[in-house]
């Protein structure tokens, strides 16, 4: 008999892990002050002082860009906004090729595409899952306007490279840094490399303010045309002479009073935040057995990740136990989070394969019924979507593990009970192996 919990055994933990909850007394504060003003929101879609929205917003924007040494912060009600902001303010649009990962998500592609721009996907790098320069360089053609990188699970993409051919090629940059928040890359803070970054607040991030977001740059007249869009460009554009009109096609991106105070609350935890979630990792990696089958990667120097998730790859063929049984095993031996019980146990894949394979992509539906902007008159292109087009990124998708039980909310025994139930599992294999072979008599 087993003592494997998939297999009847008793689970390491049954205890739900502390929430990952760090809203505390300072955001109830703020957020009652808020209420008690009576100023939920003070945006008006028109040209007025309080187009830029009311004081926490602006107070929230100028501390989150101070954070990162950018000149500007604009909110936003999501990191999708924001990219779709940034997009439109880099003036991409029908004709256009905007190179991007294919393991993210979704919205990073998407982004682009509203404004009629044509996604094209470049590899990226087999341990990091960031776009890899060698193949961006690959990807251009005289169509390419813009690359948007995305600094994934928490590993910062290498900058210099993708800069150097930026520059070469007379492209915008766009920083997806919605993992990322105080991350740096080479002691610079990710977000200000590129022309414009854009974080997430989301529910599920580092820091949040249960949904939101932050575009940060150092150019006066992408700002200006991220706050356009943010808040109906279209009417306000003729108030404002000088501004190019091209995007200028405007949203309701705005966020409120209530996030915004909430947000700068959040915007002191952040660093802590961060580093905790880096202690946790190096505690479980040095209380972790060496595992049969398993590389756990090294961080590169300069390149700190802020551990959105952490990842293993898992090779099957050696060990001989498939990677969704090894899985399941390693769920059965722990608890969900508490507030989080109904997603079960983190311990997952990544991110859902190479973003190529959705069916908008397979099929080059978007916008109407005559595949645009895929094969839109502009577009003079033909874009490559087909199984195999970045094989790193699929041969890495398929042997990843990822797990996020390294939150600052876990004490040294909560990463105890996770290192056990790691090391119990990877000492067991011969276990799995004959369970697979029971199942299939
Ligand atoms: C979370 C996330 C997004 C979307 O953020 P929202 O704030 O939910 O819109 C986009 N890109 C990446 C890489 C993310 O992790």
């Amino acid at each position: 008999m087993s003592d494997l919990a998939l297999l009847g055994g008793r689970p390491v933990r049954t205890k739900l892990f502390p929430a990952h909850n760090f809203i505390g007394a300072e955001e109830q504060d703020a957020v009652r002050k808020v209420l008690e003003s009576g100023v939920l929101s003070k945006y008006l879609g028109a040209w007025h002082p309080h187009f830029y929205g009311g004081p926490e917003v602006r107070a929230f924007e100028d501390e989150w860009a101070e954070m990162c040494g950018a000149k500007h912060g604009v909110a936003v009600n999501s990191n999708t906004s924001g990219l779709l902001a940034c997009a439109g303010a880099m003036g991409v649009g029908p004709g256009d090729e905007v190179i991007v990962p294919p393991i993210t998500m979704s919205a990073t592609a998407t982004a682009p595409l509203i404004f009629n721009a044509v996604p094209v996907f470049a590899d990226v790098d087999p341990t990091t899952f960031c776009i890899d320069a060698a193949s961006v360089r690959d990807r251009i053609t005289p169509r390419t306007k813009a690359i948007i990188v995305v600094h994934i699970l928490g590993n910062p993409v290498d900058m210099d490279p993708i800069m150097e051919i930026a520059n070469e090629h007379g492209l915008m940059v766009l920083e997806d840094c919605a993992q990322v928040p105080t991350g740096t890359y080479k002691g610079r803070p990710l977000g200000t490399i590129g022309n414009l970054g854009v974080f997430s607040l989301n529910y599920h991030k580092h820091v949040h303010t249960g949904e939101g977001g932050v575009v940060v740059t150092n150019d006066d007249d992408l700002a200006e045309r991220v706050r356009l869009i943010r808040n109906h460009a279209e009417s306000v554009v003729a108030g404002r002479p000088g501004i190019n009109l091209i995007n200028m096609v405007g949203f309701n991106l705005r966020m409120t009073e209530v996030e915004a105070a909430i947000g700068r609350c959040q915007i002191k935890k952040a660093p802590d935040l961060v580093r905790r979630r880096r202690e946790n990792v190096a505690y479980l990696e040095g209380a972790f057995d060496d595992f049969p089958g398993v590389t756990i990667p090294k961080t590169a120097p300069g390149r700190d990740s802020c551990y959105y998730f952490h990842h293993m790859f898992y090779d099957e063929d050696e060990t001989g136990v498939p990677r969704p049984l090894l899985v399941d095993a390693l769920r059965a031996e722990l608890a969900p989070y508490e507030l989080r019980e109904d997603e079960g146990t983190l311990i997952n894949y990544g991110y859902g394969g190479p973003l190529y394979m959705l069916p908008m992509f397979q099929t080059k539906t978007a916008f109407g019924d005559v595949s645009c902007p895929f094969r839109c008159p502009h577009y003079g292109g033909d874009v490559d979507y087909s199984a195999g087009i970045c094989p790193n990124a699929e041969r890495s998708h398929a042997t990843v593990i990822t797990h996020d039980l390294m939150k600052p909310s876990l004490a040294k025994e909560d990463l105890d009970d996770v290192a056990r139930a790691f090391n119990k599992v990877f000492a067991r294999l011969d276990d799995l192996r004959g369970y697979r072979r029971d199942n299939e008599d």
